[in-house]
C-alpha cells in the first residue's frame, strides 16, 4: 500500500482547530469527570475525535460498550485490537447512572467488534436500551452497532427493544473494503441495514454513515448512495477520513466542503430523511440534531 503521506489543506487545520476551541471547559470537566466516576470508555476519546470539544460542551457524548480492544483491525481505525476482555455485565446500570447525572437527551451507544462473543454483544446492547428507556426521562438511544458478522438474531435482538436510531457505518466503497475494513464484507452491513430497515419497528429510523478521502472514485460514491438508499436507509453522514497516525491507511484526498454539499444535495434528492456531510462530520456528530430535525419535518412516520 502506498503510504505517501498527503500535508492537510490549511483550510482544514483551521477547522480543526477552531472546532477544538469550542470547548466549554466546565461542562468538559463534567462530562470527563462522569465517564472516569462510571467507569465508561467514549470512541470520543479512543479515536481521537477533533469534535470532542463542541460536544461535550454540548452535553453529547458517544459511550463506548463492550470494553476497548476489538477483534478487528480495520486500517483506519485507531481502537486497540486483540483479544478483549469479559463482557461487563454491570455496564448498563452504570451507563444509565451516568446519563442521569448528565441529563442526556440523545444517547449514542457504540462498540469495538467482539466476534469472540456468540452474539457478537447483541444481549449487551438490548440491555443498554432498556436501562436507558427505563429512566424517568428517558433519552433518545441511538445505537451504532458492529455487523454482528451478519447474525440477524443478534440484529432482532436489538431492534426488538426499538432503539430510537439504529446505526451500522458501511464506512467505505465495495473495491476498498480489503485494504480499509479486512475482517468486514460491504455485502453483509449492506444486507444488515437493509434488514434493520425491513424489521425495524415503528419509531426506529436506520442510519449508515461513511468516509471520503480513502481513495474512492466519484462514481463510486454516487452508486455507494444509490445502493444505500434502495436499502431504505433514513439517515446518513459523509465526513472526511482523518489518519490517526503515519501507521495507519493514508489519507489519499482532502474532499472539499463544496463536494461534500453536493454529496449531500444528491443524497436529499434519492430521499434520505437526514443527511449531515462534511470534513469534521462523524456518524455521532451533531446525532441528537439529526434525529429531531427528522422527527420535526414529520419524515420519520413516512419511515413506518
Ligand atoms: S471494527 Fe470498529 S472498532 Fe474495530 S477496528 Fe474496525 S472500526 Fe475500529
Amino acid at each position: 500500500m502506498d503510504k505517501t503521506y498527503l500535508p492537510m489543506p490549511q483550510w482544514l487545520i483551521n477547522k480543526i482547530c477552531l472546532a477544538k476551541q469550542k470547548k466549554d471547559p466546565l461542562t468538559h470537566r463534567f462530562i470527563h469527570d462522569n465517564l472516569a466516576k462510571y467507569r465508561l470508555n467514549t470512541v470520543c476519546r479512543g479515536a481521537w475525535c477533533p469534535n470532542r470539544g463542541s460536544c461535550y460542551s454540548r452535553g453529547t457524548a458517544t459511550f463506548m460498550i463492550l470494553g476497548n480492544v476489538c477483534t478487528r483491525n480495520c486500517a483506519f481505525c485507531a481502537v486497540s485490537h486483540g483479544k478483549p476482555g469479559e463482557a461487563d455485565r454491570e455496564e448498563p446500570a452504570r451507563l444509565k447512572e451516568a446519563v442521569k447525572v448528565l441529563g442526556l437527551k440523545h444517547v449514542v451507544v457504540n462498540s469495538v467488534t467482539r466476534d469472540d462473543l456468540p452474539d457478537g454483544g447483541a444481549d449487551l446492547f438490548a440491555k443498554v436500551i432498556e436501562a436507558l428507556h427505563a429512566l424517568p426521562s428517558p433519552p433518545a438511544v441511538e445505537v451504532l452497532t458492529p455487523d454482528f458478522g451478519g447474525s440477524l438474531s443478534s440484529l432482532e435482538t436489538v431492534l426488538g427493544v426499538n432503539p430510537e436510531v439504529f446505526s451500522h457505518n458501511i464506512e467505505t466503497i465495495p473495491r476498498l473494503y480489503s485494504a480499509v475494513r479486512p475482517g468486514a464484507s460491504y455485502r453483509r452491513s449492506l444486507g444488515l441495514l437493509a434488514e434493520a430497515v425491513q424489521k425495524a419497528r415503528a419509531g426506529t429510523l436506520v442510519k449508515t454513515g461513511f468516509m471520503l478521502g480513502l481513495g474512492e472514485e466519484k462514481q463510486e460514491v454516487a452508486d455507494l448512495i444509490r445502493e444505500l438508499g434502495d436499502a431504505g436507509v433514513a439517515m446518513l453522514t459523509i465526513g472526511q477520513y482523518l489518519s490517526p497516525s503515519l501507521r495507519h491507511y493514508p489519507v489519499k484526498r482532502y474532499v472539499t466542503e463544496e463536494e461534500f454539499e453536493e454529496w449531500a444535495a444528491l443524497a436529499r434528492k434519492m430521499g434520505f430523511k437526514s443527511v449531515d456531510a462534511g470534513p469534521l462530520v462523524r456518524s455521532s456528530y451533531r446525532a441528537g440534531d439529526c434525529y429531531r430535525e427528522v422527527l420535526d419535518s414529520g419524515a420519520a412516520l413516512a419511515v413506518d
